[in-house]
């Protein structure tokens, strides 16, 4: 089975099959130090190795990998990869760093999501030593796979979200900060799940991403977009389509299961129009209606307090 593609000639994209092809990846940075950006969950671990097999590299060969930020389908291996390799390093923002050395808080807030699904999904969550860890922070540039990539702060998703940008290229690896799109399926959903979904830090990401004029974006969910004004655009639309939609509902006391029911009512439609069944099937997978209700919740909490 084929596991990646090229993207460039320096740059493969590594289909992690996550449940599905096409649903979650990793970028594999070829050089004479080749680097990752995304690690994926422990659980993809072996796909990830096949990958990087196809093109002659080992986890062993690996000089470091960038996370854009710490959630467990973008970062869960990154201890399981350090003690695979002992010269691994790992490029992180600041506020994601102590969660991967020391990661029983992120654990504990995923168990609450997931539930008796978290050793399926993710697999082994290993902490990463200390000294492999390497804080980068909004603006600063670092070499991985050859290139100099810039980290961009992009919270909105997640309060310690980075994109990097390789500016030589004009392409940014966006992490879950662009939304999700899949290949077959180019409705842009957003990912927002619990708990740091903040709309107004998300607009001022997307005006960010916007002013860098990019070519590319390349989607940890999944893989390359030639049209960034159209993705960026349509993010923006749909996080704030999505906001009235479910506050009308979550005002008027509606329970998650009737709130998620109003938001597939909403997207599904035109996902299966414009994507047909299997694709937004497997879109469901990366961006999932319950966990986008359950992130707006949070988020309508935090600022409007419970409701009456
Ligand atoms: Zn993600």
């Amino acid at each position: 089975m084929t596991r990646t593609r090229t993207v460039d000639n320096r740059t493969v994209l590594v289909d992690l099959h996550f449940g599905q092809p096409e649903v979650l990846g990793s970028y594999l940075l070829l050089g004479d130090r080749p680097g990752l950006v995304e690690t994926g969950p422990t659980t993809c671990l072996e796909s990830l190795e096949a990958g990087l097999a196809e093109h002659g590299v080992r986890l062993e060969d690996l000089e470091a990998v960038a996370v854009t930020h710490i959630h467990l389908d973008h970062a869960g291996a990154a201890g399981v990869l350090c003690r695979r390799n002992p010269r691994l390093r790992v490029f992180v923002h600041p506020v994601g760093a102590p969660h991967l050395v020391d990661p029983t808080r992120l654990l504990r807030s995923a168990q609450r999501i997931y539930g008796p699904l978290m050793d399926t999904l993710w697999g082994e969550v290993a902490p990463v030593p200390a000294d492999r860890v390497t804080v980068v922070e909004d603006g600063q540039t670092f070499q991985l796979g050859g290139r100099a990539l810039r980290a961009v702060e992009t919270p909105g998703h997640a309060t310690h979200h980075h994109v990097y940008v390789d500016e030589e290229a004009q392409v940014a690896f966006t992490g879950d900060a662009a939304g999700i799109s899949l290949p077959g399926c180019p409705v842009v959903r957003p990912p927002t799940p619990p708990p740091d979904l903040d709309l107004e830090a998300w607009e001022q990401t997307l005006d960010r991403l916007e002013a860098l004029r990019l070519r590319r974006l390349r989607l940890t969910h999944f893989g390359e977009r030639d049209d960034p004004a159209t993705v960026l655009g349509e993010l923006r639309r749909r996080l704030r389509e999505v906001e009235a939609l479910l506050l009308e509902g979550w005002r008027a006391g509606e329970d998650t299961d009737r709130l998620t029911e109003r938001l597939r009512g909403y997207l599904q439609p035109e996902v299966e129009a414009r994507c047909g069944q299997a694709a937004a099937d497997r879109q469901e997978l990366a961006a999932n209606y319950r966990m986008n209700v359950l992130g707006y919740v949070r988020y309508f909490e935090k600022r409007l307090g419970t409701r009456p």
